[in-house]
């Protein structure tokens, strides 16, 4: 198995040193991980009311950790990788900032609605007062965009604008679903199963099994990840993962080496 959703102390709400998510990692049997800590927004020219990402000054420091933590592993393959945020506007901003950086993979993430961080637990009385309905539609289109961009190699927790429970209903998301999946397929791109989403009141992987039936007949590949802000998190739920993918019709996931990707099939390293 192979987790490409990891974070480091770097983005200030994670904890434990990369090499302790390694030997995690190396506990749990997994053949491959990615790191993928948050991107720094300041780059961007966003400076989000909660330090959520490394600062610019350290996102050197950031890829040589991981590139030696990498070096000096013969087991586990280490992949160097980034979350970052997509910003409508600052498209080209991010490619010119992305273009021959070392990357492995590039996830890409909806985490700002405007000014509102929407994922942050501080910030989650808003959805009490706002229209659901308008937020859900003002999210995905974001979705919508970050997968037209070409900016990155999958989309990171598709749906977390459920984390905090708010929900449509099933008819609702259908429309929602339906064009994430096309969009996907016609980008050519791939997504993540984010085990994270069952340690939050959303209580289930994200994105919805929904979509991941709709991606699967299409043809879209995907990946995987805990989106594990400490060792213990690496690998969470990966047991019912596998089940889950198996179960949709899954045989292979989608690792990337230099913005490349392969495939895995998902039987190599037994379980989770
Ligand atoms: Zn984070
Ligand atoms: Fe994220
Ligand atoms: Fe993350
Ligand atoms: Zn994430």
């Amino acid at each position: 198995m192979i987790d490409y959703h990891m974070h480091t102390p770097l983005c200030h709400h994670a904890e434990g040193a990369p090499a302790e998510y390694l030997a995690a990692a190396r506990q749990k049997g997994l053949l491959e991980i990615g790191f993928s800590d948050h991107y720094p927004l300041g780059l961007l020219g966003i400076s989000p009311p909660n330090k959520v990402s490394m600062d610019p000054e350290e996102l050197p420091g950031y890829i040589d950790e991981i590139r030696a933590l990498g070096a000096g592993e013969k087991e586990i393959k280490v992949k160097l990788g980034v979350e970052v945020d997509y910003i409508p506007g600052k498209e080209k901003e991010t490619a010119r900032l992305l273009e021959g950086a070392p990357f492995d993979f590039v996830i890409g993430s909806v985490h700002l609605i405007d000014d509102w961080d929407f994922t942050h637990p501080r910030h989650a009385r808003r959805y009490e007062t706002a229209d659901l309905a308008q937020i859900y539609r003002r999210y995905f289109e974001l979705i919508w965009q970050a997968c037209t961009s070409g900016l990155f190699d999958f989309i990171g927790h598709i749906d977390v604008i459920k984390k905090f429970g708010h929900r449509l209903s099933h008819k609702e998301m259908e429309p929602y679903w339906e064009k994430t999946a096309r969009l996907l397929k016609e980008k050519g791109l791939c997504y993540e199963l984010n085990t994270s989403g069952k340690d939050v009141p959303a209580g289930e992987f994200y994105p919805a099994r929904r979509l991941m039936e709709l991606c699967f007949e299409q043809g879209v590949p995907v990946t995987l990840g805990s989106d594990a802000h400490g060792p213990k998190q690496v690998g969470r739920y990966f047991d019912e993962a596998l089940a889950l993918l198996r179960e949709i019709g899954y045989r292979e996931l989608a690792v990337f080496s230099g913005r490349k990707r392969s495939f895995i099939s998902l039987d190599e390293g037994g379980g989770g």
